[in-house]
């Protein structure tokens, strides 16, 4: 499939949707998925002495320092992968690290082309968010709830572990979706300004993908 816009942010609550619609578009366009939460997990994970640290942030719901994650993006923006486009999974949620994402582009001589805001109102927000299970090998994401898995506690893609994330739970959720408020969701504006910003309210999910296609024409 050939789509127009291609360097691409992704912006929305946590449990909007964004990692599981940039697995879905991933399947049709190559594009880089660049999710700064799956890159932090990773360094949690390496349990460096950086690592350890995260924890403790991502553990309480709060956002890591806009410094480190812009230097995460820089250089996962620059590799090759990235020529044919790219997906901001998560990044930028505050005003600096928007202002930084703009100085990252122009540095490697590239721009956005949309930024797709997933709306989703708080309630079905959290109640996803605790519903939630991800694959501990792929990242793949199921639901309790609505999208559950063939066989319980087992991916489908790739058959590694399902479980839920350390900070999904309704009191880390919560505090999650507060501080999606107060430091990201002034971005929406921000980008509606810039003529960049393409809202998606749509909530059934195959609706909700051709719009997203529709967008991207
Ligand atoms: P996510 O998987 O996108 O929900 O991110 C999980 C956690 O990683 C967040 O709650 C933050 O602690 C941290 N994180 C992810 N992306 C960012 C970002 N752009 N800026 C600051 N912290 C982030």
């Amino acid at each position: 499939m050939k789509l127009k816009k291609t360097n691409l942010v992704f912006l929305g609550a946590p449990g909007a949707g964004k990692g599981t619609f940039a697995k879905m578009l991933q399947e049709v366009v190559p594009l880089a998925h660049i999710s700064t939460g799956d890159l932090l997990r990773a360094e949690r994970a390496s349990g460096s002495e950086l690592g350890k640290q995260l924890a403790a942030i991502m553990d309480a719901g709060k956002l890591v320092t806009d410094e480190l994650v812009g230097a995460m993006v820089k250089a996962r923006l620059s590799r090759p992968d990235c020529e044919a486009g790219f997906i901001l999974d998560g990044y930028p949620r505050t005003q600096k690290q928007a202002e930084m994402l703009n100085s990252i582009l122009a540095a490697i001589g590239k721009s956005l082309d949309a930024v797709i805001f997933f709306d989703v109102p708080d309630d079905i927000v959290l109640e996803r968010l605790t519903a939630r299970l991800t694959c501990a090998r792929c990242g793949a994401i199921f639901n309790k709830l609505c999208l559950k898995p063939a066989k319980a506690g087992i991916c489908d893609a790739c058959g590694g572990e399902l479980i839920q994330r350390s900070d999904d739970s309704l009191e880390t959720a919560k505090g999650r979706l507060e501080v999606f408020h107060s430091s990201t969701a002034p971005l929406i504006d921000f980008y509606r300004r810039n003529g960049l910003l393409v809202p998606l309210t749509e909530l059934d999910k195959d609706k909700k993908f051709q719009d997203l296609l529709a967008a991207l024409r």
